[in-house]
């Protein structure tokens, strides 16, 4: 039996994917044929590091030199966050010696790799206790907060929403220098895995589908920020399918502790920051709706929206010049264009919060309509059952 992306099976599903009209392809599903090249946001330089000069000096603005290459680590530096609520703390709902949520390491069976990312692996497991596939993301981790990062996480496992990863809890390694997260295995994969798959079968991901990567994404944001979360990390690859077409958000809740650690490897990409965080402003909740019309249209194009240039130049990019719009290649409703136009306002201050941008036409249309995103999902990795 297939289990994921990468034990697909060989199974051709081809002939209802190549809805065309006017020669023009609508955006529903996926032909399959040779490879083609896409581009994402350069993987090469994840997570960001910001070199001592740029090629390009003089696209740069005193502000954003100021705001990049400040840290020793050549990284950008943590911003604050400007938060609506107010008196909140994890001591009023979770004391810090509960370990209701520790995961036990020796029920924990290694399957196969399932990822890398900046701040560590990410392994499929099987709980043999529990008798659940995991996926098990291990991270390095300043030990002066390896305790409050695990009471976040024990706090994390208790929130639950079908937008949202489940976390089951966390333990410490062995080494002692790192933590394992243990979290929800979704089959299906991330974004980024998915359209990369999709388009090297010359297919493309189609409205419908973005709608409700737009719409499970904002009710997830929208969940954790009544839970006193925030996510600040949305991206391709922070957004996971699962294998009956559920779209869930993950890696929320653990970066704010760790951009403020000393070891701020968690940091990961930040070609996907509101240009308010890029500048190093206060920033608003509303930032993540920045970074989620960034992934919907890198989704939409198979590609990533800005140039590929050097880091440094690229984040100038994002913070001088207009925001990306949709190309002309393929017939855009109206509604997915403003969408996007709203999401990628640049200033902070105007730009919607997610709960604002649920109420918007592009999303009302995705909310009154049925999506087959389970069959999706089973296509695009050509599953059996
Ligand atoms: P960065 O570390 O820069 O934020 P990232 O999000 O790609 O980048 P990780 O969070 O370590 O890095 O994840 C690595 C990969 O593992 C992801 O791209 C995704 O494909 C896969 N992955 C992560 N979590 C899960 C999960 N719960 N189920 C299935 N696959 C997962
Ligand atoms: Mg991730």
């Amino acid at each position: 039996m297939a289990t994921g992306p990468a034990s697909k099976s060989k199974r051709n599903v081809g002939s209802s994917a190549s809805l065309h009209r006017n020669n023009v392809p609508t955006r529903l599903d996926i032909p399959t044929t040779a490879l083609t090249p896409s581009s994402s946001a350069p993987s090469s330089l994840s997570p960001l590091v910001v070199p001592a000069q740029a090629s390009n000096g003089q696209m740069l603005t005193n502000e954003l030199k100021t705001a990049i290459c400040a840290s020793a680590s050549g990284r950008i530096t943590p911003q604050p966050f400007e938060s609506d609520s107010s008196g909140f703390s994890r001591d009023d709902v979770l004391p810090l010696d509960d370990d209701s949520t520790k995961i036990n390491s020796a029920h924990l069976q290694e399957l196969e790799k399932l990822g890398e990312g900046s701040g560590g692996t990410v392994t499929k497991v099987y709980n043999t206790a529990t008798k659940v596939l995991m996926a098990k993301k291990k991270i390095n981790v300043d030990p002066n907060i390896h305790k409050q990062l695990l009471r976040e996480i024990r706090f994390i496992s208790k929130c639950h929403s079908p937008n949202i990863v489940t976390y089951y809890g966390a333990h410490m390694e062995d080494d002692n220098s790192s933590i394992s997260i243990l979290m929800e295995f979704c089959e299906g994969g991330s974004l980024d895995v998915i359209y990369k798959h999709v388009n090297q079968r010359q297919g493309t991901i189609g409205e419908p589908i973005l709608g409700k990567i737009g719409e499970s994404v904002l009710k997830g944001l929208v969940y954790l920020y009544e839970q006193h979360i925030i996510h600040r990390d949305i991206k391709p690859s922070n957004i996971l399918v699962t294998r009956l077409g559920e779209i869930k958000i993950c890696d929320f809740g653990v970066s704010g502790y760790l951009e403020s650690s000393s070891v701020n490897t968690f940091l990961g990409t930040s070609y996907y920051m509101a240009p308010e965080r890029i500048k190093g402003q206060k920033y608003k909740v509303s930032a993540d709706v920045w970074s989620l019309g960034l992934t919907i249209m890198e989704v939409a194009q198979n590609k990533f929206p800005y140039p590929t240039v050097a880091p440094i130049e690229l984040v100038a990019h994002i913070v001088n010049l207009p925001a990306p719009v949709l190309g002309d290649d393929y017939e855009w409703s109206s509604e997915l264009r403003d969408f996007l136009n709203v999401c990628l306002e640049k200033d902070g201050e105007i730009r919607p919060t997610p709960k604002q941008m649920l109420d918007h036409p592009f999303i009302q249309k995705s909310s009154s309509r049925e999506v087959p995103l389970r069959k999706w999902i089973k296509e695009v990795w050509e599953w059996d059952d």
